[in-house]
């Protein structure tokens, strides 16, 4: 027995494939339809939205996680989409960039049902048994029962525009194709003579705008339109076309005001507004860089020290609170990402000159992947002023200073920094091998012991044991106990003037005391 209450989640299983039913035994007649899952007292007046409700409902009772891969969002963001959902909304993400946005609207597919038929040829994928198209309505009432059914499945229901000042009606909604006109001895303005735009065929589907406040003004009336009057019309010609669609869309908070470029009547037609935002913690970052970047790669083993991890996420965070930096556009989270991706294949590159088998990104080649860092910020002025590597710099080592605490506040570092202070000095090039470094950072008296902070002992791989050790350095350095040039020979750092300090002082506080002369 259907009821209303198991209906949903009934369709959701059977077309899912579960119970023996496979795509290959699909109806494939309008006739077998009605003897299917698929009956027409399921399928006529179910709606998008209802159908996104139902499989939602099916998901809850379930548990587990709504959208399984989207980080961080757990008690913020994926209850609002929720609810939006259940409410039947169509809905807008608000939020900066790189704030896995698209990544949501397009997760949204795994709420539709696994394969909903169609009239096989239909342009706007009609309900078998509520066409709206003429094509169809012809169709059925010529073939009846032996209509051709196809199916779709959730992805094929997904239409996305990245909206541009650019996009015309004729995109969005349709057009009249005098060819089409031509070909088909069709009256110009006969329902056979239209092209379809974006919207009519993503019908029975999920449509998503991206940055909707960069529409013109005139198209975003138009949208309000078909949201208003739930139809679209083409080009004054009277052709009607009753869509179900659920729109959703993506704005940066900025544009998305009266004041912007969003016009209020449409703003007024989007039922829910739900704000999206940053990793809250350094290890959601990681967490989501770890999934997002490509580490898995072919021929070497790849070890990631958790303190690297931590840095490159450290970036992006030191990015987002720096004044250089513009707030308004963000820093996404494709910053770390790329960083990652450029960092491992630095370390690759070295381990590849150097034939060696295991590949562990050093602090080193950070500083070699400012490639993937300088394009991803959006700088203030005074931050143009100094140039997007100088401000990238800083923000690394302002990473590494906050990452090396975290291991070693109040760790004694004086007998690394004296050896410095005595004249000692070390070259530690980003392509340098490990073997090689190795035998010189163990030159520096009480460097080595201080690894076992970051659990690497003396039994550790040579590429393990410089990587930990740089950190050091790269953290002293940071600190500026230690100097550092471009060439990354580590020398004595440059000494503050002289002042009455307390011995113990640094060892409690390990660096304030000198910070206050820089
Ligand atoms: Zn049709």
């Amino acid at each position: 027995m259907v009821t209303p209450d198991n209906l949903g989640s009934r369709a959701y299983n059977l077309a899912r494939g579960s119970g023996g039913f496979s795509i290959m035994s699909f109806p494939r007649t309008l006739g077998e339809l009605r003897h299917s899952p698929f009956s027409e007292e399921q399928l006529r007046s179910r709606r998008v939205k209802d159908e996104l409700r139902d499989n939602l409902t099916a998901k809850l009772r379930q548990g587990g996680p709504i959208f399984p891969g989207i980080v961080g969002y757990d008690d913020t963001v994926v209850p609002q989409i929720i609810n939006a959902i259940l409410s039947r909304h169509n809905f807008i993400l608000l939020g900066l960039r790189g704030q896995a946005k698209s990544r949501i609207l397009r997760a949204l597919t795994t709420l539709l049902d696994a394969q909903m038929p169609y009239i096989a040829g239909c342009e706007i994928h009609d309900n078998p048994y509520a066409p709206i198209c003429r094509r169809c309505r012809d169709g059925v009432s010529q073939l009846g029962d032996q209509t051709p059914i196809a199916y779709l499945t959730q992805e094929e229901r997904y239409v996305e525009k990245l909206a541009t000042p650019d996009v015309t009606i004729a995109d969005l909604i349709g057009d009249i194709d005098p060819i089409k006109a031509a070909r088909g001895g069709h009256e110009l303005g006969s329902e056979m003579t239209v092209h379809y735009g974006l919207l009519p065929r993503a019908n029975r589907g999920i449509f998503a705008i991206n940055e909707l406040p960069d529409l013109a003004g005139k198209i975003q009336v138009g949208l309000f339109n078909i949201m208003q009057e739930g139809d679209v019309q083409i080009k004054g010609y009277p052709i009607r076309l009753p869509l179900d669609v659920a729109l959703v869309f993506s704005a940066n908070p900025e544009d998305y005001t009266a004041r912007g470029k969003i016009i209020t009547p449409l703003k007024d037609r989007i039922g829910s507004e739900i704000r999206t935002h940053y990793p809250a913690s350094i290890e959601e970052g990681i967490a989501i860089t770890t999934q997002e970047a490509w580490t898995k790669r072919d021929g070497y083993k790849l070890h990631i020290p958790k303190y690297v991890q931590e840095v490159i996420e450290r970036i992006a965070f030191a990015a987002r609170e720096d004044k250089k930096v513009d707030k308004r556009s963000g820093v996404s989270q494709r910053l770390p990402i790329s960083c990652m991706e450029n960092v491992i294949s630095n370390a690759e590159r070295r381990a590849i000159r150097h034939n060696e088998k295991l590949v562990v990104p050093r602090i080193g080649d950070v500083y070699a992947a400012m490639p993937a860092i300088t394009g991803k910020l959006e700088l203030e002025y005074e931050g143009e002023m100094k140039g997007a590597d100088h401000v990238s710099r800083e923000l690394i080592r302002t990473a590494i200073a906050k990452t090396y605490d975290g291991y070693f506040k109040g760790t004694d570092m004086n007998q690394v920094v004296q050896w410095f202070d005595l004249g000692g000095e070390i070259q530690l090039a980003d392509t340098a091998g490990a073997v090689e470094s190795l035998q010189s950072l163990r030159g520096i008296q009480g460097l080595m012991e201080k690894l076992v902070k970051l659990n690497v002992g003396p039994k550790e791989s040579a590429e393990t044991q410089v990587s930990a050790a740089e950190f050091i350095l790269e953290g002293l350095y940071a600190h500026k106990r230690i100097g550092r040039n471009e060439e990354r020979l580590f020398s004595a750092g440059e000494k503050p003037p002289k002042v009455a300090e307390k011995p113990f002082d640094r060892e409690d506080t390990p660096f304030r005391g000198r910070r206050s002369f820089n």
